[in-house]
């Protein structure tokens, strides 16, 4: 390492010691220090402008205000500084120049976070999912998840999502959690799992911040996942929020269970049980199932989601993001470019939606992903629409996905993925869905968006 990097990683070790003391200590009263101290670890104007939007919003807004000063005022210590450290100072400071020396030298993209799902096994029966089908054998090996986290860090990749299948399924995550303690994770849970002693574990590793899966009041969420899974739940979110671990909720976003679910009055309930955040999913018709556009949203569902969306995170000591809505603002698709997949049996996919991939990890490092033409293609054509709000490569730009495939050699991972690629009553009903939403997109796009989008980030 060069002088001049040393010198830069001792200023900034010390910013980040600072920050740490100050978080430790009395949080509330340190904001403005504490803003001012991230300021000066950051040099991407890009991010410094995220930072001034965001320190404004703190100064201005009251309900961010209260917002910020409640998790400052009711998070366990060690998970605070942990949310700190690992996310914003490990993922970003860190490891965000680690990333950019392999996009500078080689053009090859490293992506931010990692979705990885080690078992596809469920105690669940949800509508709509294939988990319950899988048994033990088709898990990834312990000890090679292991090695998979383990070289995503050293590529730079501090942020781990774990999916499934249920994560608390498997005991050997928590050691992972534990040995891993630099990185960030977040289980994506039913919760059904939780027990006092594993809520224990989490805020001694004080690195996991899981959401938990609800999709409405109970009748909406025992329909879907089965009976008595909504009273579990509430009761996770008790264990989490007695001991100041940070949590949030994710809800696929169906037909049915949009109203609820974008409900003051369900939200006002999620903010009461501790949950800091909402993140909705659009039900994609991914499964191969035919009954899968039946529950997927209609296009004036789609805009309306993005509209209270925006109006809750407006409004409420709450912060909410929906990965299609929101697309403007990360500059549309981010497949393959931000994150990626790596499905239970080490297919690494660009999302967690398209099961297409040309890298197996069995036997094979993870950086030969991002170096296959797969993900450099995607990126290299990424936004696929300069309407942001239409972001998709399946199911907005129907066409995207095939052509890719055709000309990476891209293979479906599964059934329902095979089928978007070669059925043409498939290819029919998307095309159909994707048509429909044009109106709502472009209208949206004009009033709410003034017809830009974050171009910046939009090239990765
Ligand atoms: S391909 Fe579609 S679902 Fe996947 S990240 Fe892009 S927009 Fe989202």
């Amino acid at each position: 390492m060069e002088l001049k990097d040393t010198l830069e990683k001792v200023a900034k070790q010390t910013v980040i010691n600072k920050i740490v003391g100050y978080l430790d200590k009395n949080p509330e009263e340190n904001m403005d220090k504490i803003f001012s101290a991230i300021r000066f670890l950051t040099k991407d104007e890009f991010a410094l402008s995220q930072i001034d939007f965001v320190y404004n919003y703190y100064k201005n807004d009251k309900s961010k205000h209260d917002f910020i000063q409640n998790i400052l005022k009711n998070t366990d210590k060690k998970c605070l500084k942990k949310l700190f450290t690992n996310f914003f100072a490990n993922a970003n400071w860190y490891a965000g120049p680690k990333r950019q020396k392999y996009l500078d030298k080689e053009n090859t993209g490293i992506p931010f976070v990692m979705l990885i799902s080690p078992s596809m096994r469920c105690p669940l029966h949800c509508k709509g999912c294939y988990a319950s089908s899988f048994s033990k054998k088709d898990d990834i090996p312990p000890e090679e998840v292991d090695r998979i986290i383990g070289e995503a860090r050293e590529l730079g990749i501090y942020y781990i999502i774990i999916l499934g299948g249920e994560p608390f399924f498997n005991d050997y995550l928590l050691d992972i959690y534990e040995k891993y303690d630099d990185m960030m994770f977040t289980p994506f849970t039913s919760g059904l799992l939780l027990t006092d002693k594993i809520a224990d574990r989490l805020k001694k590793c004080g690195n996991v911040i899981p959401m938990l899966s609800v999709e409405g009041f109970e009748k909406d969420t025992d329909d879907r996942r089965g009976k008595g899974t909504y009273k579990k739940v509430l009761k996770a979110m008790d264990l989490l929020n007695e001991r100041g671990i940070l949590f949030g909720v994710s809800s696929a976003v169906t037909r049915t269970n949009i109203n609820a679910v974008v409900s003051d009055e369900f939200t006002d309930m999620l903010i009461k049980k501790g949950s800091k955040m909402s993140w909705y999913f659009l039900f994609m018709p991914v499964n191969g199932d035919d009954n899968d556009f039946d529950m997927m949203l209609t296009a004036q569902q789609r805009d309306l989601l993005g509209k209270r969306c925006r109006e809750i995170r407006d409004s409420k000591q709450y912060f909410t993001i929906d990965f299609f809505n929101d697309a403007p603002y990360i500059g549309g698709c981010i497949a393959g470019k931000y994150y990626f997949h790596v499905n239970s049996k080490e297919d690494v996919e660009p999302c967690v939606f398209s099961h297409f991939s040309t890298v197996n990890l069995k036997g094979r490092h993870l950086i030969d992903a991002f170096r296959d033409p797969f993900f450099k293609k995607l990126r290299s054509i990424q936004p696929y629409n300069k309407n942001m709000l239409r972001p998709c490569m399946m199911i907005d730009n129907t066409e995207v996905i095939r052509h890719v495939c055709k000309e990476t050699g891209a293979k479906p991972d599964d059934l329902g993925a095979e089928k978007m690629l070669t059925d043409p009553i498939f290819h029919e009903k998307i095309t159909k869905s994707a048509h429909e939403f044009i109106p709502y997109a472009e209208k949206t796009w004009k009033d709410v968006f003034n017809e830009k989008g974050n171009d910046k980030l939009s090239k990765g």
